[in-house]
């Protein structure tokens, strides 16, 4: 069975709280991006046994993958082994969910090849146990995420959106941009309403202009190479560019395809990992 697990970018990151246990409470528009691994998953006798076509992806217990099928079996109780194979072209460290969407497509897989009676709710139910963003990568497409991301509102479709995706060549550690993170100094919050009613309304225009997203600053602060790519986006001919999640990936909303292709062949040279993609 040959699965694609799409990534995400953020249209708005708010923060409005943190909860005692330390996680901030969030309001995020999260958007699915034409950007996929590909798992591949064959039955066996027994084990979970991954490999990874990418240098540095775990594939021991500490694949989100690992964790996801060994949850899914232990709840479950399901006997016998799986083989599973990722194809990885989703920025690592990148705030797109990357490990996030592995984790909910292996749940997918063993819902299809083992309990097919388990609902989208059970299967976001243990997705959140293996990290927040999992409940959202199950259902994938434009969702409002409250909460610390596990509260899904599924929002009209915003597809069909050119965007040029940039990685810089350095990762950002999720955990340390939120240590670093103080609601106090914020003196600004997305326009979430406002986004979501431009968005319902196909107005990317107004989208790339107001889109925000809170992490950015603390991200930007350390690494102003994210700052550079955005301006250049943006002088290249982009409606509005910011970064995804805690970083440090940027993206660009295009009137086209060509013009996006136009900014990508000037930073290919130096970034790797850049896509022109579309929202789906
Ligand atoms: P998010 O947008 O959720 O913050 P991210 O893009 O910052 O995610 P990921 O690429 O999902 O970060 O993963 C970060 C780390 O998680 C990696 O460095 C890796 O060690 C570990 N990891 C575990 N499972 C996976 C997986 N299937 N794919 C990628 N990374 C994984």
């Amino acid at each position: 069975m040959k699965l694609k697990a799409y990534g995400k970018i953020n249209i708005s990151l708010d923060v409005i709280g943190k909860r005692e246990d330390g996680y901030h409470l969030l309001r995020m528009i999260m958007q699915t991006v034409d950007i996929y691994d590909e798992l591949t998953f064959e039955p066996c006798e027994e084990g979970i046994h991954i490999t990874c076509d990418k240098e540095g992806v775990p594939t021991d217990k500490r694949n989100l993958v690992y964790k996801a099928i060994e949850l899914f079996k232990n709840t479950y109780e399901i006997q016998g082994g799986i083989k599973v194979h990722i194809n990885k072209n989703i920025p690592m460290e990148a705030g797109m969910a990357g490990g996030s969407t592995d984790a909910a497509t292996a749940l997918k897989a063993m819902r299809d090849l083992y309990k097919p009676e388990v609902s989208n709710q059970e299967l976001m139910d243990l997705g959140v146990k293996i990290g927040a963003d999992v409940p959202y990568c199950i259902l994938g497409g434009t969702a409002l995420c409250e909460g610390i991301g596990e509260v899904i509102t599924p929002l009209k479709p915003f597809k069909n959106k050119v965007l040029l995706v940039v990685k810089p060549n350095f990762g950002v550690s999720t955990v340390s941009v939120y240590k670093a993170f103080n609601i106090k100094e914020v003196k600004d919050h997305p326009d979430t309403e406002g986004l979501i009613t431009a968005m319902e309304k196909e107005d990317v225009s107004y989208v790339a202009e107001n889109m925000m997203n809170l992490l950015e600053e603390v991200t930007i602060k350390k690494n102003e190479e994210i700052q550079e790519i955005k301006a250049f986006m943006v002088e290249e001919g982009s409606l509005g560019a910011m970064m995804t999640g805690s970083g440090p990936t940027v993206f660009g909303f295009f009137e086209s395809k060509d013009k996006a292709e136009k900014c990508y062949e000037k930073l290919k040279g130096k970034y790797k990992e850049a896509f022109v993609t579309t929202t789906i």
